[in-house]
C-alpha cells in the first residue's frame, strides 16, 4: 500500500503526545516498521546505548524512492486506511519516523521490491536534504545518530550507556517473542549480543503432522505453539523448557495461547512476564493483575511467575490507540479478559501436579478413607487417587514420574506439555510422606529458650532468630529429671502451636498441642517472619550488619552494576554494603545480619532482577516491601536444614507472636493443623 496522509478526523483521534522517550524507544519503533514490512531479517546495531548511534536493516518490502519524504512527514503511513478500530498493523499513527527525526540525524536508506536501484534521504533537527541514490540491495536501513544532540535537557534524562544498552535489549527480547519466524540480531558497543534464529515454522508444522499423538486438525496450532516455544526457549533458557506447560484456551471469540512457569519456577521479578496482545507487545494492568491472582496461594510472598502469554481477538475488541508508545490496550470487555487468564492457568497449573496445600489435611482424610476401601493400596497411592476424584480430573497422565510425555494438545481449553515435561509437583515425588524413620530427630520435651536469648543477638522487639548453631544442645535426660520435662512439656502444649516433638524431611517440624498434631512448614514460616521483620526495620533505624571476613566479589552484567549502584546508599539502610569492584563486579562487605549465612551471590542477582524492574516505575526506594522479601527469602531456614528441639520452638513462639505467620504466607500457609478429631477420624475411631 502506498503512504498518504491520515485524513485529518483521524489524526484528531489519535492518542497525542512523545514517542521518543529513550533509546529503547527509538529501537521499538524502527523494529516495528521492520515487522510491518514484512521482514524475516532484522539487524540492530547500537553504539553508546543507543545514544551515538541505532541501526536497524531490514529485509522488508522497502520503500519507492519517490516515498521516502512522505516516510518521514508527520501523520503519513501506509499501514491505516480509516477505520482506527481496526488495527492490524503494529505501527499506524505516522508519527515515529519524523519524532525521530526531529531529535536526531536520521538516514532513511531504502530498495523497494520492484526497483532497479535504492534511494536515501536524511533529515537532521527536521531539515530534510534531497532524495539521491543510494547503494543499497534490498530492504531498508534505518541510521539515527546523535539521539537528543539538540536538546541537552533531554539528554541528562538518560541513564547510563548500559543501563540504555539493557533497555533497548529488552525491547528487542520482548518483540522477537512475538514473531518466532524472524531472526533477530543485536550487537553494540556494550557488547550486548543477541541472536536469535528464525524458528523452523514449516518444519515444525511438518513435523507435528507427521506424530501420531497430535490430535488432528491442529497442526497449524501445534507448529505455531512450537515455534514461540523455542523463541521463548532462545530467550529464556532451557530451564525454561523444563519447567513450564503450554497453555490453550478459548471463550468468546477470545483465544489465549502461551506457556507458564510451574509455580516452583519463580522469579525476583516480572520482567519474565511477556503478554501480547493480537501480536503487539503489551504491558497492561489487567493481564499483569489476573497473572498474579492465578498464582496468588502459590508463590511465595515476593517472587513473580514466569509466562507469555498471547491474546487473539477481534481488533474491534481492543483499543490500541491508548498512548502513543503503543504498550498500552483497553479491552471492551476486560472481565472476560481476567476470567479468561485466571481460569486458563489454574487449570493448566492443576493439571500439573500444582496444589495448593491448604487442602492436604482434607485430602488426607479423604485418602484414609480410600485407604480402607481400597484394602491393600498405600496410603500415599490413596492419597493421589483421593485427591484426583475430588478434583474430576482425567487429566493427569503427563505429570507423573518418568513419564514421557505425548505432546498431545487439547485445543479448546486443554493443555500440552511443554518441553519434556519435569514438571515438578506432589505427584511426582517418589518419596511417600509416611516413610520417615531414619529422619527423625527426637526433641527434648523442655524448650531451652533462655539459652537461644544468650546465644543469639539482642535484637529489639520480636525478632526472628538467625538460628546460632546451638552447641549448648543436650538431650534432656542429660541435664533434667523426667518430671520436670514432663512440667514443662505440659506447659508448652497450651501454646496455639504447641511443642515441637520432631522434624521430618529436615523441613517439617511436627509439634503437640492439646487437642492437635501442628505440622509446619520451617522454610515457609521463618521466610514470613523475616519478612515482617525487615519491613518493620525500615521504618526504624538502619539494620544490623555482619562484616564478611573477605569482601565477595560478584560478576555482574554491567547494566545490573549501574542499577545496583545506584541503589547502594538505600540498600544500606538493610545493613547491604557493597562498592564497585573494576568494571564487571561488586565488591560486598557487609550483609545484613538479620539473614546470618546466606548465598550473597545470589542475594545480590535478585536484586539486581528487582531492581530492573522498578527502574523506570518511580525506583526501589517505593519497593520497600519487595526489597524485604528478596532478602527474606535469602536470609530464611531453607529446607533441608536440621534443626536443634529449641530452635524448633523458638521458632513455633514466634511464629505466635507474629500476627501475619500462621494465617496466610501470601497465600501458601506455614502451618497446618490436624485435630486429634481429624486423627481419630483417620483410624477409623470416629
Ligand atoms: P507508521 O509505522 O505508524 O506508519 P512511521 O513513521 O513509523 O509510521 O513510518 C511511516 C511509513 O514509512 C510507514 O507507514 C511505512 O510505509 C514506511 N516505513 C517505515 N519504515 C519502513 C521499513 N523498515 N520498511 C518499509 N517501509 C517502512
Ligand atoms: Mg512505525
Amino acid at each position: 500500500m502506498n503512504i498518504h496522509r491520515l485524513k485529518d478526523t483521524i489524526i484528531n483521534r489519535i492518542a497525542a503526545g512523545e514517542v521518543v522517550e529513550r533509546p529503547a524507544s527509538v529501537v521499538k519503533e524502527l523494529v516495528e516498521n521492520a515487522i510491518d514490512a514484512g521482514a524475516d531479517r532484522i539487524e540492530i546495531t547500537t553504539a553508546g546505548g543507543g545514544k551515538n548511534l541505532i541501526r536497524v536493516h531490514d529485509n522488508g518490502s522497502g520503500i519507492a524512492a519517490n516515498e521516502l519524504e512522505l516516510a518521514v512527514s508527520r501523520h503519513c503511513t501506509s499501514k491505516m486506511a480509516d477505520n482506527i478500530h481496526d488495527i492490524r498493523s503494529l505501527g499506524f499513527r505516522g508519527e515515529a519516523l519524523p519524532s525521530i527525526a526531529s531529535v536526531a540525524h536520521l538516514r532513511l536508506a531504502s530498495r523497494a521490491g520492484e526497483s532497479t536501484a535504492g534511494a536515501e534521504i536524511t533529515v537532521a533537527g527536521g531539515r530534510r536534504a534531497p532524495v539521491r541514490p543510494a547503494a543499497i540491495q534490498s530492504g531498508t536501513v534505518v541510521e539515527v545518530r546523535d539521539l537528543f544532540y539538540a536538546t541537552p535537557a533531554r539528554l541528562k534524562f538518560l541513564k547510563s550507556d548500559q543501563a540504555e544498552a539493557a533497555a533497548i535489549s529488552d525491547n528487542v527480547k520482548r518483540l522477537a517473542i512475538a514473531f518466532p519466524h524472524i531472526r533477530f540480531s543485536l550487537s553494540g558497543t556494550e557488547r550486548l549480543i543477541i541472536d536469535l534464529p528464525a524458528a523452523p515454522l514449516f518444519a515444525a508444522a511438518a513435523q507435528a503432522a507427521a506424530k501420531p499423538e497430535a490430535e488432528p486438525g491442529n497442526e497449524e496450532d501445534i507448529a505455531r505453539a512450537q515455534a514461540y516455544h523455542s523463541r521463548l526457549i532462545q530467550i529464556l533458557g532451557r530451564d525454561f523448557a523444563e519447567n513450564s506447560v503450554g497453555l490453550n484456551a478459548r471463550r468468546e471469540n477470545v483465544h489465549i495461547f502461551g506457556f507458564i512457569g510451574i509455580p516452583s519456577y519463580h522469579r525476583g521479578n516480572a520482567l519474565h512476564q511477556f503478554a501480547y496482545v493480537n501480536g503487539r507487545p503489551v504491558r497492561d494492568k489487567i493481564i499483569s493483575a489476573a497473572l498474579r491472582a492465578a498464582y496468588a496461594d502459590m508463590l511465595p510472598a515476593g517472587r513473580h511467575a514466569v509466562a507469555a502469554l498471547f491474546l487473539q481477538l477481534d481488533p474491534a475488541h481492543v483499543d490500541v490507540n491508548v498512548h502513543p508508545a503503543k504498550a498500552d490496550v483497553r479491552f471492551r470487555d476486560a472481565g472476560l479478559i481476567r476470567g479468561l487468564i485466571i481460569g486458563a492457568i489454574r487449570q493448566v497449573l492443576e493439571q500439573a501436579g500444582a496444589r495448593p496445600a491448604t487442602t492436604a489435611a482434607a485430602a488426607l482424610i479423604k485418602a484414609a478413607e480410600a485407604n480402607r476401601q481400597a484394602g491393600n493400596k498405600t496410603a500415599y497411592q490413596a492419597y493421589e487417587a483421593a485427591y484426583y476424584r475430588d478434583r474430576q480430573s482425567e487429566t493427569a497422565p503427563f505429570i507423573k514420574a518418568g513419564n514421557k510425555a505425548p505432546v498431545a494438545f487439547a485445543a479448546a481449553s486443554g493443555a500440552y506439555p511443554a518441553g519434556r515435561g519435569r514438571i515438578t509437583g506432589f505427584a511426582e515425588d517418589p518419596a511417600p510422606w509416611h516413610e520417615t524413620e531414619d529422619e527423625i530427630v527426637p526433641a527434648p520435651a523442655a524448650p531451652l529458650l533462655t539459652d537461644n536469648k544468650a546465644s543469639a543477638p539482642a535484637l529489639p522487639g520480636m525478632w526472628p532468630q538467625p538460628f546460632p548453631p546451638a552447641a549448648d544442645f543436650r538431650l534432656p535426660e542429660d541435664n533434667q529429671d523426667e518430671a520436670e520435662a514432663d512440667e514443662q512439656h505440659a506447659a508448652m502444649a497450651q501454646f496455639p502451636l504447641g511443642a515441637a516433638k520432631a522434624q521430618i524431611h529436615q523441613n517439617y517440624i511436627i509439634a503437640q498441642t492439646e487437642n492437635s498434631l501442628i505440622i509446619v512448614d520451617q522454610h515457609a514460616a521463618h521466610e514470613r517472619l523475616v519478612y515482617e521483620a525487615l519491613k518493620q526495620a525500615l521504618y526504624a533505624e538502619p539494620l544490623a550488619s555482619q562484616m564478611l571476613l573477605i569482601p565477595e566479589i560478584i560478576e555482574l552484567p554491567p547494566e545490573d552494576i549501574a542499577r545496583l549502584l545506584s541503589h547502594a546508599e538505600f540498600l544500606q539502610k538493610f545493613g547491604l554494603v557493597f562498592e564497585p569492584f573494576g568494571n564487571h563486579a561488586l565488591a560486598v562487605r557487609e550483609t545484613p545480619a538479620l539473614l546470618g549465612q546466606i548465598n550473597v551471590q545470589k542475594l545480590m542477582r535478585d536484586l539486581a532482577d528487582e531492581a530492573a524492574e522498578h527502574d523506570t516505575a518511580g525506583g526501589l526506594k517505593d519497593r520497600l516491601d519487595y526489597v524485604a522479601a528478596t532478602m527474606a527469602c535469602h536470609g530464611s531456614v531453607r529446607s533441608g536444614r536440621r534443626l536443634k528441639p529449641q530452635e524448633m520452638n523458638a521458632l513455633l513462639r514466634q511464629m505466635e507472636q507474629v500476627p501475619q505467620s500462621g494465617t496466610c504466607n501470601h497465600g501458601r500457609p506455614t502451618f497446618i493443623e490436624l485435630k486429634l478429631t481429624d486423627i481419630e477420624k483417620l483410624f477409623a475411631r470416629r
